[in-house]
């Protein structure tokens, strides 16, 4: 007996032992979960693209007292500002009683996969009008048809004014539709790989059927579609051209499960992180060092262009805290720290083959902290180093975080990347962290509530000791 206890207890000091969310959390903790999930839903709701995200960013961080900055301003210690860069980029941030002991920044992205509209869309065919789209990010193409879109997007007319567009989000409003082959028909279809069962080229979407009333000469059908736009948004076909449109998922956000433990909604990823990481710097009062939260833009399609993480404009920013701290850039940099805030891919039975159990993310086994992405032996990515993975491991337990690691699927079944590697080329230290997603880039992705809440915790923890 004796010796067994003692084997017992080396196995209990030597021995990993994942963590138990639900007995960690209690009763208190999941109502926690759930309150916190209410306001997660009401932003991913109304934030379907990068530019809507960053308009609901703003709001949160003003009612929070937060104010704008401009590049060049001075920036005081305690105060709270936000960088709006055009739009489509948003940095929260609140300068540190130390500011020159470096940022501690969280960098999400706000762009999700969706359908983009070609620069001249509009044609007719056969009895109906569709619009021509380019993909936008890594999509499974077949996922889209038969799903109601909304169509998102600004327009710069001829004036130019830039208007807002929106359609299909009201439930008195139309959606949009990419049609499929009916199964009677789709023999040669069906034989087809999934990857070219439809292909780009085919995510037309049906926008319209009915000609221009007493209109008899060529394309009646979209005289009327241009007759109605131009209606209520004072636009001309040309006008598509200085246009950014986008076909989303006409779906609202719900609780999924009789036990409602999952979040079904469009772009989780990786606008959970962009919550998360936002709220925990907005709910930060009094840091040491400066807390940041990115919102980036163009993750999806390699973190580029002047809203992407690799633009200037952070370093711009950096300079800006930098100099109002007394120190150089460089300086300020080599002593900052940054969560790589994206998601990572969750265990999926259903397809378990593809997963390596002892390293996958699971559902409700909380915030996922990532070593390394990529893809063929890790090419990609930035691959955090042991000092930081055993600082943030630290920082988490020791708040009380529900973590675990993770990695995406199995040795050369494929892979991905995050914004880690543009902020760690910066030196400045990285490593991912974010909340496991299934049926990640679909049109509507899954969460556990659990780990949402534990990725909001994460960030806190990390903004109070990173
Ligand atoms: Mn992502
Ligand atoms: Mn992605």
């Amino acid at each position: 007996m004796e010796e067994k206890s003692k084997s017992q207890e080396l196995k209990e000091k030597l021995t990993y032992k994942k963590p138990d969310m639900f007995e960690k959390l209690g009763a208190d903790g999941m109502a926690k979960c759930s309150e916190y999930a209410a306001g997660y839903m009401k932003f991913i709701d109304a934030a379907k693209t990068e530019r809507e995200a960053v308009q609901y960013g703003i709001k949160l961080a003003e009612e929070k007292g937060f104010v704008e900055h401009k590049l060049g301003d001075v920036v005081v210690p305690g105060g709270k500002y936000y960088y709006n860069n055009r739009g489509k980029q948003l940095f929260v941030f609140t300068v540190g009683s130390e500011p020159a002991n470096g940022v501690v920044i969280s960098a999400a992205h706000v762009d999700s996969p969706r359908i983009d509209l070609k620069p001249m869309p509009l044609y007719e065919d056969s009895g109906f009008a569709f619009f021509k789209t380019h993909y936008y990010g890594g999509v499974k193409k077949y996922q889209w048809t038969t799903v109601p879109l909304a169509i998102h997007g600004v327009v710069t007319l001829a004036s130019g004014e830039t208007v807002d567009v929106a359609i299909g989000e009201d439930d008195c409003d139309p959606i949009f539709y990419i049609t499929d082959l009916l199964p009677h028909l789709a023999k040669d279809q069906m034989a087809r790989s999934l990857a070219d069962g439809i292909t780009g080229e085919g995510l037309n979407i049906l926008v319209g059927s009915q000609p221009y009333p007493g209109y008899d000469g060529d394309e009646k059908i979209k005289l009327n579609i241009l007759s109605i736009l131009n209606e209520k948004y004072g636009m001309t076909e040309a006008d598509f051209r200085s246009a950014e449109l986008t076909m989303v998922p006409a779906l609202k956000a719900r609780d999924v499960g009789l036990d409602r433990s999952f979040i079904g909604a469009y772009g989780h990823d990786d606008r959970v992180c962009a919550y998360t990481a936002l709220t925990a710097v907005l709910d930060t009062e009094s840091p040491h060092r400066t807390v940041m939260a990115v919102l980036a833009d163009k993750e999806e399609i390699g973190s580029v262009g002047i809203s992407g993480m690799q633009s200037q404009v952070f370093d711009d920013l950096m300079q800006d805290l930098a100099e109002s701290a007394g120190v150089t850039s460089r300086e300020l940099r080599a002593v900052s720290v940054c969560l790589s805030a994206d998601v990572n891919a969750a265990f999926d039975p259903n397809f378990g083959e593809v997963y390596e159990r002892r390293n996958t993310a699971f559902a409700n086994g909380g915030v996922v902290l990532t070593k390394y992405t990529g893809s063929r032996g890790k090419s990609g990515s930035s691959d955090a180093s042991a000092e930081l993975m055993g600082r943030v491991g630290r920082i988490l337990d020791k708040a009380g975080v529900v973590w675990q690691t993770g990695e995406l699927g199995k040795v050369d079944q494929g892979g991905g990347g995050t914004v880690a590697g543009f902020v760690a080329n910066r030196n400045i230290e990285t490593v991912d962290l974010g909340v496991p997603v299934l049926s990640m880039h679909a049109p509507y992705e899954l969460i556990a509530k659990t780990d949402l809440y534990m990725t909001y915790l994460a960030f806190r923890a990390f903004n109070a000791e990173g």
